[in-house]
């Protein structure tokens, strides 16, 4: 599995030396107890750091720097005990360049009513201190999470932690390097964009190299190392010769074997995450990489179809925020392909002509070799299953000339029980929400893509963040939505995103 960092978040409280040495003694006391019990509940993917609590400007500015400069923090979660007034978080503030979460808490859960007094009221007065801070916070309009509640629910736990993986995703993004091999699939429009505005705004890499280069490494695997990966694929996927003849089949997927080998090589000699690829650019390969591309999704690459490096960076981006979930579903690479219309029943049958990350797999996915109705190369192995029921988030990032929009639709996938023994790929089946007809009108008005970046594991709140934190406009399409203040938020956006140019 292609790693991130082991990230750690910074948890700064802030105060002031107003009220005496005693009180700055309890709320350090107040903090630390916090840090042990947030890492203790066994609810955050990544460990929080306690640290001195800041009481000055200087403090504050020189925290914030530190946290930019260690290179494993991921964030800084802000908590202001008593009142921290602040002017003083100004400078730190306009200095810092990580993830914030604003945690508004408390440290003692209820009030207690017979022994409350005046000392008590201002060293817990954060329903005070937290207002002073998020003022400015929104005066400078810094972009930051706020998560309200007391710090030992399961729920506000739940949140801080969710909101980890935002922020790994915001850290890491400028860390993605995509390779294309080949331009995008002609005359496409979707899958086109600002290489250069989306490394400006994501940090994304995307570079392109000819196909025949990779084609070069493929080339170069050795027939063990092949046989070695293909006794490794028939002893973990059942076979479908449906006819075929034994010795054939396992030639075709032996070339798909050294195809993973020799693109895996590439990715790690050269540094990429994430790969596309395209049917009518193969010089050098015998067949589309289909089942090799399934297995580097799995392995945590990022991959898009016919070019597009915009959904190859979004599903590697999507694989770091997942990465490591107990009973993960799966994240993957997903196109809209066919609509099932039956009143009542409506859904989306998901799939491509071959790259789906088996990683949704609710099945043992098995291996075919067909024909492929694109292209001219010879029949490719594939993996076919279908997706873990659940629900998830697909996700278009899309070019519209003047900037990028998000759009993220909450869908569901459905348990697939009935067989399609003649479709040769893997397939999801989806209702989106809030409905497929009202689903698909917002979709097709917000102008997204026929392919998606698609997690069962992630939410769209944790998506919308981090469109956020880059910066860019992002379209929910959920429970809620409407088609009348759909079109609205998209007119309205528009004088927005201008103004904010
Ligand atoms: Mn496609």
């Amino acid at each position: 599995m292609l790693k991130s960092k082991d990230y750690k978040f910074w948890f700064a409280t802030g105060s002031q030396d107003l009220y005496g040495d005693d009180c700055l003694k309890e709320v350090a006391e107040h903090s630390k107890k916090m840090v042990e019990g947030l890492n203790a509940s066994g609810l955050l993917p990544f460990e929080v750091v306690w640290k001195p609590t800041l009481i000055d400007s200087a403090s504050i500015r020189k925290c914030f720097n530190e946290a930019n400069a260690d290179e494993f923090c991921a964030g800084v979660i802000t908590w202001m005990h008593t009142f921290s007034p602040a002017k003083m978080w100004i400078l730190g503030l306009q200095e810092f360049r990580k993830p914030l979460l604003h945690l508004h808490t408390q440290f003692n859960r209820e009030i207690p009513w017979d022994t409350i007094d005046m000392d008590f009221m201002n060293t817990n007065q954060s329903a005070h201190g937290d207002r002073e801070f998020g003022h400015i916070v929104s005066r400078m309009g810094i972009e930051r999470k706020v998560v309200v509640g007391h710090w030992s629910d399961e729920k506000v736990q739940k949140r801080i932690g969710s909101w980890m993986r935002t922020a790994v995703g915001v850290m890491e993004s400028s860390h993605i390097r995509v390779v294309r091999v080949g331009d995008n699939m002609r005359d496409v429009a979707v899958t086109e964009g600002d290489k250069v505005e989306a490394e400006v705004k994501f940090g994304w890499e995307i570079d392109a190299y000819n196909i025949t280069d990779v084609a070069e490494y493929v080339q170069a695997v050795s027939e063990a190392d092949t046989n070695a990966l293909v006794e490794e694929y028939y002893s973990s996927y059942d076979i479908l010769l449906e006819g075929r003849d034994e010795k054939e089949f396992r030639k075709h997927v032996a070339v798909q074997a050294q195809q993973e080998i020799g693109f895996k090589r590439f990715l790690e000699e050269h540094n990429y995450h994430a790969v596309v690829t395209n049917f009518q650019m193969l010089s050098g390969l015998q067949q589309l990489p289909g089942l090799s591309m399934q297995r580097l999704m799995q392995q945590g690459y990022g991959f898009g179809g016919e070019g597009d490096w915009k959904t190859a960076a979004m599903v590697r981006l999507m694989k770091i925020m997942s990465e490591g979930m107990e009973e993960a579903k799966g994240t993957s690479f997903m196109e809209d392909y066919t609509y099932h219309l039956s009143p009542g029943k409506e859904a989306i049958l998901q799939a491509h002509m071959l790259e789906v990350c088996p990683s949704i797999a609710d099945v043992k996915p098995s291996i075919k070799v067909c024909p492929l109705s694109m292209g001219n190369r010879e029949d490719p192995a594939r993996l076919v299953f279908t997706s873990n029921p659940g629900k998830g988030v697909a996700c278009s990032l899309i070019d519209i000339g003047t900037r990028f929009r998000l759009i993220i639709n909450e869908v569901e996938c459905l348990k697939q029980d009935i067989p399609m023994p003649k479709l040769p790929v893997a397939t999801a089946l989806w209702k989106p929400e809030p409905n497929l007809i009202t689903g698909a009108e917002s979709w097709i008005l917000a102008g997204g893509a026929h392919h998606t970046a698609f997690s069962l594991d992630l939410t769209s709140e944790q998506m919308g963040d981090w469109g956020a934190a880059m910066g860019i406009e992002c379209i929910f399409i959920d429970k809620d939505t409407t088609i009348r203040n759909l079109k609205n938020e998209l007119r309205w956006n528009e004088a927005a995103f201008r103004l904010n140019k």
